[in-house]
């Protein structure tokens, strides 16, 4: 490990900070004159700025404040760049980030134009069905890791994701066997993947590029194996539908796709956008009785109770306490009442979806 003095500008108010820096193989460690930490910096994260000949300038790819740290001292600037692979200082990069700044600027330009002409949602419902899959599987990908560090709130009860250790395992598994056959079932044009979280709150949600979330607290309260798949087929109706895409598309606007085109996602604030779309914003009603009918229907499918979404519907609705599911999701009688009627008359199945002992391990997925 390599130490030095160093410059640390937090991006937040123009003070000077004298601090010592550690240059470990893993990170770079930002030390106030008193030895608190103030951050931890990883090298495939830095980012060249000009800078006079003897100073070394770096920044953060991605940081919204932009902190920097000037670094004078050559025998730690020289260990910085033996370790950082990606730290470019001839310059390339920088002339890539003008470029792509013009290209966003037309982007801009023309997105409001057509914004314009067709009104956004409008925009965003004819636009949608045309992003390729693999956009949107690469799209989600990036939203994943900043929808993943928005929710996590740094439990020391385990890690963020349920079903990795050990005594979780089994519920993972019958997790997975409940998923794998409602993909099967489901036909989906990409791959699923559902996730366990920890988080008290009742609530599921689903992101662009078919990542699922299940709050932890939803798998606390219901009440069987046939509820829980209720509530994941209807996020696998959004998935299906692509809601979730849609709903960036109305957020973010164009520039989502030109980010596409650019190839780069995870430079901009377009994925920050989507992440707070996808997690505050509401569907409309109509889009999430699409949803329900989806649900209702692949429930039924792979042999599911179809009413069972429609129960813990009606616990919401009764104002269980706890319960705050699909809270972003509008709830009224109406969509109850349309589930009860999708379900028909079909029979109820002679057992549930998982065996007692399947659910039981499903129950204790986050320890
Ligand atoms: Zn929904």
């Amino acid at each position: 490990m390599t130490t030095g003095p160093a410059i640390y500008f937090d991006g937040l108010t123009s003070a000077r900070h004298d601090v010592t820096v550690e240059a470990t193989p893993e990170v770079l460690r930002i030390r106030a004159a008193d030895g608190a930490e103030i951050a931890e910096w990883r090298y495939q994260d830095l980012r060249h700025q000009s800078a006079p000949d003897h100073v070394l300038r770096l920044g953060r790819t991605g940081d919204t404040v932009l902190a920097r740290l000037e670094v004078h001292d050559p025998t730690l600037a020289h260990t910085i760049d033996e370790h950082a692979d990606t730290l470019d200082r001839t310059g390339a990069a920088e002339r890539r980030v003008r470029t792509r700044v013009i290209v966003w600027s037309f982007a801009a330009a023309v997105s409001l134009v057509l914004v314009g002409i067709f009104g956004l949602p409008a925009l965003a419902d004819r636009i949608a069905p045309l992003v390729p899959l693999s956009v949107e599987h690469k799209f989600g990908l990036a939203v994943d890791a900043q929808v993943r560090s928005m929710l996590n709130p740094g439990s020391s009860k385990g890690p963020f994701e349920c079903g990795l250790a050990a005594v979780e395992k089994p519920g993972r598994a019958a997790l997975d066997n409940l998923v794998k056959r409602m993909e099967t079932a489901a036909g989906l044009p990409i791959p699923l993947k559902v996730a366990v979280v920890r988080r008290a709150d009742a609530n599921a949600i689903a992101l662009p590029g078919g990542h699922i979330y299940v709050f932890q607290g939803l798998i606390n309260r219901t009440r069987s194996a046939d509820e829980l798949a209720g509530v994941i087929a209807h996020e696998i109706g959004h998935v299906a539908n692509r809601d979730g895409t849609r709903s960036v598309l109305q957020a973010a606007g164009l520039s989502f796709l030109f980010g596409v085109l650019l190839g780069d996602f995870t430079g901009g604030g377009v994925v920050v956008i989507a992440a707070r779309s996808v997690m505050q914003k509401a569907y409309s009603r109509e889009v999430e009785t699409a949803a329900d009918r989806y649900g209702v229907r692949l429930m039924g499918k792979i042999g599911g109770d179809v009413r069972a979404f429609g129960s813990i519907l009606g616990r919401i609705a009764g104002g269980e306490p706890g319960i705050s599911i699909l809270q972003n999701h509008p709830l009224t009688k109406d969509r109850i009442a349309a589930v009860n009627a999708a379900a028909g008359d079909a029979p109820a199945p002679a057992q549930p979806l998982l065996t007692p002992a399947e659910w039981a391990d499903l129950k204790q997925i986050c320890g």
